[in-house]
């Protein structure tokens, strides 16, 4: 994995607008090699404002690598990726956009928060205080606020009796439910979903994807999904973005997507995960 800075990226010369209003993400012209395998291929799409939108595709297909793009952990060959209307990949410099340093990445970075199919919850601390350590240590916020907003988020996520327990009494749902808590205590601006439920027990994935369906319902969060749940998919998403070989080849509401896709392709997958 590269650091955020060791891969420089190119970009346009002169410093156009990120993003409008209307769109919260924002990938333009975006490539991405390892070696000489192209993995997204000169990729635009966009994500508006509270939309979630879900990435589906088979395996290799590069849905991935937009999330890690995303949490820069990787940077693109070409292109640029903006959210909510900063340059992830660039700064202005000079009335110039350059390759973004450390400290521009880190303030864009502040606006995503990120779920993953490993928990990695802090395992010396109790519940509680996971929620709590980035507000507090990142954002600056008093620690009886971001107690009182941790206490909210463990209620929003079925878990406020479990407040004072250490992780590792808690079942892989109830731990994922703590990240999805100490994610959105960041408040951010769009929430990344990295296959949240491949790790969990099959009986643990239903408490965990009705969490995510009330979270969407009920605040205005963006999102962006990669899960193989289809019918989870169908049910939270604004789109669906059917992905191949690193291009986008169908997009569009699920209802349209799942039961009439266009594509031969889309077809094919669908019936092999559905
Ligand atoms: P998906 O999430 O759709 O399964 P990925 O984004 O994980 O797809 O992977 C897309 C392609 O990129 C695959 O061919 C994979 O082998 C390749 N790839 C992903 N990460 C790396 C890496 N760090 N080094 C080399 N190849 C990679």
């Amino acid at each position: 994995t590269s650091g955020p800075a060791a891969e420089p990226a190119t970009g346009p010369a002169a410093a156009p607008a990120a993003t409008s209003a209307a769109e919260l993400v924002r990938f333009d012209g975006v490539t991405k090699r390892f070696g000489t395998n192209t993995v997204l291929d000169n990729l635009d799409f966009s994500v508006a404002p509270g939309k979630h939108v879900t990435l589906i595709g088979p395996s290799g297909s590069g849905k991935t690598t937009i999330l890690r793009l995303l949490m820069t952990l990787l940077r693109p060959d070409e292109g640029t990726i903006s959210v909510d209307g900063e340059y992830l990949t660039h700064e202005t410099k000079n009335g110039k956009l350059v390759p973004a340093g450390d400290r521009h990445v880190r303030e864009v970075r502040k606006k995503i928060g990120m779920v993953f199919q490993q928990f990695n919850l802090f395992p010396n601390m109790k519940v509680l205080r996971n929620v709590m350590e980035a507000p507090v240590h990142v954002l600056g916020m008093s620690k009886d606020e971001a107690e009182q907003r941790a206490r909210d988020l463990l209620d929003l996520v079925g878990l406020a009796d479990k407040a004072d327990a250490y992780p590792t009494h808690l079942s892989g749902g109830q731990q994922q439910r703590v990240a999805i808590a100490r994610a959105l205590a960041m408040r951010p601006q769009v929430l990344l979903l990295d296959e949240v439920t491949s790790a969990l027990d099959p009986e643990l994935v239903a408490g965990v994807l009705d969490v995510l369906r009330n979270i969407a319902t009920t605040t205005d969060i963006t999102m962006l999904i990669v899960t193989h749940e289809m019918s989870f998919a169908r049910d939270i998403s604004d789109d669906v973005l059917m992905f191949d070989k690193g291009r986008v080849i169908e997009s569009g509401p699920p209802a349209k997507i799942f039961t009439e896709p266009e594509n031969e392709r889309t077809r094919e997958f669908l019936s092999a995960v559905l």
